[in-house]
């Protein structure tokens, strides 16, 4: 049985603080206006939240901050992962939603993974009715976000 129907700051704040338990070396702040309900399915959202916050700090070795905002947008409700870590080229933030895709280099070898956490994020998000996409500058950091919508699918 899953939930679809959930309070999605109550979802955001219960992950946000097992994450931060777990990965102690990074702060997390959360960022949290009031969205109230979401009507998606809360276990696939929880792995798309828990997918963009362990890439945050992953991909963070040298900066201890992330963000996480929450927020509504008219008729959707929004959340960012906002990192300050290595972040990712403009030709290639256009890829990393992709089946495997991983930015090559030296960075490949310092960060194991498959490749696989940014493209099932998508396929959930697009099959909730939602966006996901990734604002980014090398060197300074990336901010991912998705927006689903908050009225039940038809
Ligand atoms: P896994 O399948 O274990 O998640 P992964 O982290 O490599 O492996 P994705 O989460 O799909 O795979 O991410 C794809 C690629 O996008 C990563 O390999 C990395 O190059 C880049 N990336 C993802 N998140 C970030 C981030 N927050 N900062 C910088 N690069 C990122
Ligand atoms: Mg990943």
């Amino acid at each position: 049985f899953n939930d679809r129907e959930f309070d999605f700051n109550s979802l955001i704040k219960e992950l946000t603080d097992d994450l931060q338990h777990t990965f102690d070396k990074h702060t997390i702040i959360q960022n949290l206006e009031y969205t109230g309900m979401v009507y998606a399915d809360r276990e696939r959202i929880s792995q798309v939240v828990t997918n963009l916050i362990t890439n945050a700090i992953k991909y963070s070795p040298h900066a201890d901050t992330i963000i996480v905002y929450a927020s509504k947008e008219g008729n959707e409700v929004r959340l960012c992962v906002q990192d300050f870590g290595i972040g990712i080229s403009q030709q290639k933030q256009e890829r990393v939603f992709e089946q495997f895709y991983r930015v090559s280099g030296e960075m490949q070898h310092t960060f194991p993974g498959l490749g696989l956490g940014l493209y099932i994020s998508s396929e959930i998000i697009k099959r909730e009715g939602g966006r996901i996409w990734v604002n980014s500058k090398i060197g300074k950091g990336s901010t991912f976000c998705f927006a689903l919508p908050v009225k039940k699918i038809q």
